[in-house]
């Protein structure tokens, strides 16, 4: 795979794939503006060689249709801000319209095409519209890590019609630093894992069995975990269906010699709910009719422990109902114990991004990655359709 910097791409036109997916409040402001200023480096190498950037990106789920309110117009002025130089937009992302832009553009600006996916051809990776894209370019250059586990036209299709193809720079840096703590990292490697969903993450605890030396699982999938080793559990979330792939992770870890670190207390509510009555309890002692939304004190001390002496750590998922005030405590004190390590730290996109956000720790994190199907899909082992493409 060969990155823009190694690419003649002066006063060429360089079609730039960015994941300028951001979140919007209803008055259309981006409330997070990581992704489009984990772009710039990228932007600028192409506007310092004097090329003509032209840009495209998705915005939320628009199905194939226009929809107003998610159009990139809000994206354009935030680059206008953070650039400080004016960007040109065009209505659609294909057709006469931006062709006359880019033969009028002058070398060393910007033009930002509309939302790829108002067109339906766009998630379907058809043929024609990703031939249609790769017209409009000498080079293209893809950088959008967050959409690299999709196959689209923009992003897998283009790479067959257009002459050359690279990956910007925060596609570099996604790629170096999952390496650094996955692939090569410093011993002991320790992986926090998460969230809800058991079964979305089955396979990536899989895959972490046979790299990292220790394991904690938090978060609702705990729960599973914990009624597979024998616990009642109340009310917690637990998937009955993968108690016996949970018991597989278990002894897999055993025979793997990874130690695997379960919550030994937990914050149980009688309902999720911000004023609902809390207690902190061991897992020995859930009440059958309540359930558990945090991880408790004890846990925490014991997890801070795990990670004192930890060289790597990569950390995907909440350890609790963060969103709720009353279950928040687990994962704000996590990433602050996170953020205060020596380690390496690598946390994948998504909640926990959010939740670190919260703690105002981001900046003590090594890397928080852009993306979280993305990240979560290099962890289980699989390869990223968009970076197949590139290769
Ligand atoms: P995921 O998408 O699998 O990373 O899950 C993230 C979600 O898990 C967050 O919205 C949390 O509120 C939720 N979560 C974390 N801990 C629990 C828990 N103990 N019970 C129910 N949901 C939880």
């Amino acid at each position: 795979m060969r990155y823009i910097s190694e690419m003649d791409i002066r006063g060429k036109k360089v079609l730039c794939r960015f994941d300028f997916n951001v979140p919007l409040d209803e008055n259309l402001t981006i409330t997070d503006d990581r992704r489009i200023k984990e772009a710039l480096p990228t932007i600028n190498h192409a506007l310092d060689e004097k090329a003509k950037v032209i840009i495209i990106s998705h915005l939320g789920r628009p199905k194939g249709r226009e929809v107003d309110k998610l159009s990139l117009k809000p994206v354009a002025r935030r680059l206008e801000r953070l650039l400080e130089k004016e960007i040109i937009m065009a209505r659609d992302c294909i057709g006469d319209e931006v062709r006359n832009l880019i033969e009028t553009m002058n070398p060393g600006s910007v033009l930002l095409l509309e939302n790829l996916r108002f067109h339906p051809e766009e998630t379907a990776n058809d043929e024609e519209f990703a031939r249609q894209l790769a017209a409009l370019a000498d080079i293209y250059v893809d950088d959008a890590f967050g959409n690299a586990h999709r196959s689209h036209a923009s992003n897998v299709g283009i790479t067959r019609f257009v002459k050359e193809s690279c990956a910007g720079f925060l596609m570099k840096k996604e790629l170096n630093y999952f390496s650094k703590a996955m692939e090569e990292p410093s011993r002991p490697l320790v992986a926090i894992v998460g969230g809800s969903k058991v079964s979305d993450k089955l396979r990536i605890l899989m895959n972490l069995v046979k790299k990292v030396d220790k394991m904690i699982i938090g978060g609702g999938m705990a729960f599973t975990f914990l009624k597979a080793m024998g616990h009642e559990v109340g009310k917690s979330l637990v998937d009955e269906q993968l108690l016996d792939e949970a018991y597989d992770i278990i002894e897999a870890a055993k025979k793997s010699k990874v130690k695997l670190y379960l919550p030994v207390d937990c914050i149980i509510a009688e309902r999720m709910d911000n004023n609902a009555e809390t207690k902190a309890v061991p897992v020995q002692e859930i009440n059958p009719n309540w359930l558990g939304l945090d991880i408790g004190p004890a846990s925490i001390k014991l997890f801070e422990e795990v990670l004192r002496n930890a060289r790597t750590i990569v950390w995907n998922g909440p350890m609790g109902v963060f969103e709720m005030d009353k279950f928040s405590r687990g994962t704000f004190a996590m990433a602050r114990i996170v953020a205060s390590s020596h380690a390496l730290s690598m946390v994948g996109g998504g909640d926990t991004d959010v939740a670190i956000h919260r703690t105002g720790e981001s900046d003590n994190i090594s890397f928080i990655s852009t993306g979280g199907g993305a990240f979560l899909q290099l962890t289980e082992g699989k390869a990223l359709p968009a970076i197949e493409a590139l290769n």
